[in-house]
This record gives C-alpha cells, structure tokens and sequence, in this order.
C-alpha cells in the first residue's frame, strides 16, 4: 500500500468502505507500534490520527531510548530489564535512527548520588539491562571527569561515571514504525479525528464516527475492536465511552531548550544533578546542543502545551550551576518544545514519583485503553495490547493468529548492513555532486530509503535536497503541509529555526502546488503552524 499525501481520499474511502478487525485510535509511538503489531499478526487494522503523526508527545520528548536507569532509583527491575532489550532490539531494527551515546554522569557534593552507589547503580544497571562489554560503565576519578568534560563545576565535582543512552529522533521512528505497517497492509491516516463510538447491540464498540479534517467531512468506521491509544487524551476517550474511573491519567509537562553548540561547547552528553534533587540531560545534536527536562503537574490545553519563562529559567538556572563558565542567558535559547507525559495517577505521588508504567483498561463496551509507558517500550506496549485483541477475535470467531514478530521486523530505512556513516559514503559513489556531510544528514533520517531522496534531487529538481526531501515526505510519509514536514518529519523547526527561516517562503508553495487544499483548511493549517512556530519562543 502507498503512504502518498497525494492519495489520501482515496485512503479516506477505504476507510469507510472497508470491514476492519482493529481500528486504533492516536498516531503516536504507541499506536504505530500497535498498527504494525497487528497487521503483522495478520488483523486487518487501520489507524487514525486527528492531527499529524507523533504530533502529540511523541515528538517532544528528550529523543532517548532508555536502558531505564532512572527506574533503577525507583526499584522498578521490571522496567530497566524490559526497556534494556527492548533498546538492543531497537537498535538492531533501525540502526539509522537509534545511535549510542556515551553518557557522563558527574558526581557531586551534596548530589542524588554517590561514588559507591553510582558505581554500584550501574553496574546493576549493566547487568539488568543486559549491556553489552564494550559498553558497560566506567568509573572515573575527578581528573579523570573533567578530562572527559571540561567544562563542569571543579568546585563541586567530585568524580564522575561514564554509561551508554542511545539517542533517537522521538517522531522519526514513529513515521518509520507507520511506514512499515502500511508497507504490510496497515491503512494509517493523518488528520482524522475520532468523534464517537458506535455500538451493536449488545452495547459493545463496533466502530466510529470520525471526522476528515482535512475534508471537512464526517466518515463512519466499521471495527470489530477499538483501540484509543492517545496518550495524554486517553481520558477524553474514556470519558465520551462513560468508562472513566478512578483509575485515570495524570499528566505532568516536560520542557527542553535548544542552544547554539558553541555557547555550550560540550563534548559528550551529560547527565546531571539539579540542586532540587532531580536529573536532567544536556545532549549534543548537530551544532545544537538540546537540555532537559522538566517536570511539572499540567491542567492547561492537551493540545497546545509550551514552555513558560519560569520552565526556562529552571532548565537555565540547572545548566548554569554544572556548567558555570558558560552563564547561558535567555537569549541563548533558539527554540523549546513542551510534552505531556501521559502517567498513571497515583494519591499521593509526586510528578517524578509517578511510575512510568503502562496499563490497559477495558471498559464493559469493550474500549482497550493503553496507556502511560516510554516510546523505548513501546514494541512491548504493542504485543500487550494486540494479545488482548487477538484473544478476543479468537473467543469471538475462532481465528488463529500469528505470534508477535516485530522483534525481528526491520523498519522502513533500516537496511543498512553498516554504519550510517560508510552507507553514506557509498552512496557518495554515485551521487558524486552531494556532500558527504549532507547525504549523511539525510541517512541519519531516512536510512536506506535516502537514495530515493537522491535520485529524485538529481532527476526533478536540480539537485536541489531540501525539495527533494519534501517531495519524498509528500510521496511517502503522508506529509500534508509545511508544518508536518519542519516538525514531525525533519526536527528543523526546534533544531534550525533561525537557519530555516529563509527556506519558508519557498517550501510553504511548494507545499502549496503539491498539496491541493481548499483555501478555508489552507487557512487552518497555517493558523496551526503559526501557533507552533510562535509556540517555541512563547517564553520571551
Ligand atoms: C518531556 C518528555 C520526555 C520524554 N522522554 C522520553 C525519552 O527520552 N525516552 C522515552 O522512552 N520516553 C520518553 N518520554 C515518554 C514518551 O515520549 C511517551 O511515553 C510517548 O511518546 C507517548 O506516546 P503515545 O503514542 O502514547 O502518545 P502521543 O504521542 O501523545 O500520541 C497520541 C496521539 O493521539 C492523537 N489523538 C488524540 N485524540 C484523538 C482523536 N480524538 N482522534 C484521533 N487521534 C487522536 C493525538 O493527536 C496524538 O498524536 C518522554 C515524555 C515527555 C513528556
């Protein structure tokens, strides 16, 4: 099946035409986890998703597939074992988005922990998590940390340990985890909201009443299972069910900052102590440098959340304190972004106290809720979730379906038998004209699906990457507008906002010509951007 911008009507009526087994409601990690689940089991699933793909939380997170260290404060076992393989298995799956990254931990007077205890946490850690050799722990004296990292605070630093996180990009592997469920017959559509359930006559869910925003037309789904797997809006599906409990969602915010490498010229990630007790990231990514996260209860707008001047002030006051020489001020701050975790309320407990465990709730109409976990489980939230489905369509017309596989499923992109690096530098070899530097960028998105990226630069638009890329997102990535492609597709507008500003103009008719929309959704969309786009500074 394609996954064309172009041929989204006629997605639209297949939609309304078609008998499906599972019809999952949210574009996020987990709901792309659970579509290419399904389809893989042999279901007939379809996918729908009121705004863009991973435009919820799952592009606003810190971008990290956890070994689960924090859990390991917590005592969650469970947790560091599963998210430890769920990462290997990750990194197998899709080597040109899920990439190592040493990871120093400094020790500090009066810090969450100690040189014993780090040393002890991670090595427990290692072994939980099943960590390779190479890339277990390392302990290091004070010299030593600051060898690594020079620019920590000598006054405090007292040692440091060196572990291994692995980086992502939060919203590319979820356009990758739908693009290889559409590819084994998933049929995912963007911009279609979900407005309410229909029922049989046994008062269980047969299906939907959902909305083409795009088309502005109301389209009914026929599904033999519902999944509401929508994040921080779980509850408001639960709600219009009449399933909500006392078993509800708690959502608490979480805000990075994105600064110019050279103000923080740091030479590895680091984890470190803010004096409140809590732990935050700074990550290096390109010549950017991205530092998070908070932590804070949230009631505000599900669907707008930003970072305010006192979260920055937070993120500021904490990298100003490890890393004093560099004193960052506001105006260092090029752009934020702001996400919802979507926990499990528990009385009693603090925003980082909550447990970032996942649950699913089936209400008496047959509604299978997920929700809370980490993007790092979500391949596991998935399998969880589609057992209760197959069960039920087992009990239900005696089917057998296949055992869950995406363990083993390469994602669309993860063909690439080498490093991302030397895969770009053969690819070198026959697009001559390119720089290594810029096709690499582009393997570090799209994998082995670059060359496509390449060949279509080369034939149709006079080398010219940044339409080609566009078009490829268009063709391939159901990108419908400007905004889909500078934020879920390519990161641009949090990682090059003051770089890309020039390109707007351009893209935004490209974008224009290709995508052929009434001027009123037009309008909408732009609207949506430009609350995005001012969104990032909504600090200042
Ligand atoms: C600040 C922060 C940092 C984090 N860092 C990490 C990290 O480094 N590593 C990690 O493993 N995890 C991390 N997480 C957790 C992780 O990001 C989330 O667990 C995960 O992204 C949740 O995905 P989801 O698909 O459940 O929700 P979402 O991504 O929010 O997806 C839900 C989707 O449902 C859609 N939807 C809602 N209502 C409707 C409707 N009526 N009709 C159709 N669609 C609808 C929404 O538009 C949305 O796209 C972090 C979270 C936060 C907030």
């Amino acid at each position: 099946m394609s996954f064309s911008a172009r041929n989204r009507n006629q997605y639209i009526k297949q939609l309304q035409s078609d008998q499906f087994d599972l019809l999952v409601i949210g574009g996020g990690i987990t709901g792309a986890g659970i579509a290419l689940d399904a389809v893989t089991r042999g279901l007939k699933v379809c996918l729908i998703e009121k705004a863009d793909f991973a435009s919820g939380t799952s592009s606003r997170s810190t971008k990290l597939i956890h070994g689960g260290l924090r859990y390991l404060k917590q005592l969650e076992f469970g947790i560091v074992r599963e998210v430890g393989q769920e990462r290997a298995i990750l990194y197998k799956n899709a080597p040109h988005i899920v990439h190592p990254e040493r990871m120093l931990l400094p020790i500090i007077e009066g810090g969450s922990l100690g040189k014993y205890s780090t040393s002890l946490g991670l090595y427990v850690y290692d072994r939980l998590a099943g960590v390779e050799k190479g890339e277990r722990r390392n302990m290091l004296s004070k010299q030593e940390t600051l060898a690594k990292e020079p620019l920590l605070n000598t006054d405090i630093l007292k040692g440091g340990g060196m572990y291994v996180e692995y980086r992502s990009d939060d919203a590319r592997l979820c356009i990758e985890v739908l693009k290889t469920a559409v590819d084994k017959g998933a049929l995912c559509v963007n911009y279609v909201s979900f407005s309410s359930f229909t029922l049989d006559n046994n008062n269980k869910i047969n299906g939907a009443v959902c909305l083409d925003i795009l088309n502005k037309e109301s389209l009914h789904i026929n599904a033999k299972k519902v999944i509401n797997a929508c994040g921080p809006w779980v509850d408001e599906l639960r709600k219009i069910d009449k399933s909500l409990t006392k078993k509800r969602l708690h959502l608490t915010k979480g805000i990075h900052i994105v600064v110019k490498k050279e103000r923080i010229p740091i030479q590895q990630a680091v984890y470190f102590d803010v004096q409140d007790g809590r732990m935050i990231f700074a990550i290096p990514r390109g010549n950017k440098v991205y530092i998070g996260t908070t932590d804070t209860n949230y009631t505000g707008d599900v669907n707008y959340p930003f970072a305010t001047k006192e979260d920055v002030e937070y993120t500021l006051h904490a990298a100003n304190y490890m890393f004093p020489n560099q004193q960052l001020n506001i105006d260092d701050v090029e752009s934020t972004w702001a996400g919802l975790r979507p926990l499990i309320h528990e009385d009693g407990k603090s925003p980082s106290d909550l447990s970032r465990k996942d649950e699913i709730f089936i209400s008496d109409s047959n509604l299978i809720s997920i929700a809370g976990g980490k993007l790092t489980g979500f391949r596991k939230m998935a399998e969880r979730s589609v057992n209760v489905v197959c069960k039920q369509l087992k009990l239900e017309d005696q089917r057998e379906f296949l055992p869950c596989s995406t363990a083993n499923i390469t994602l669309s992109g993860g063909h690439l038998q080498q490093t991302p690096l030397e895969f770009a530098k053969n690819l070198q070899e026959d697009f001559k004209q390119f720089y290594l530097d810029e096709i690499l960028e582009l393997v570090l998105k799209y994998g082995s699906n670059t060359q496509y990226i390449l060949a279509m630069a080369q034939t149709n638009f006079n080398n010219n990457l940044l339409f080609a890329e566009a078009d490829y997102c268009i063709e391939h990535e159901l990108t419908n507008s400007i905004a889909d492609f500078i934020i879920r597709r390519t990161g641009r507008l949090y990682f090059e906002r003051p770089e890309m500003n020039k390109q707007l103009p351009s893209l935004s008719s490209f974008f224009q010509q290709q995508i052929q929309l009434t001027t009123e959704v037009d309008e909408m969309l732009a609207k949506q951007f430009d609350i995005e786009y001012q969104g990032v500074l909504s600090f200042k």
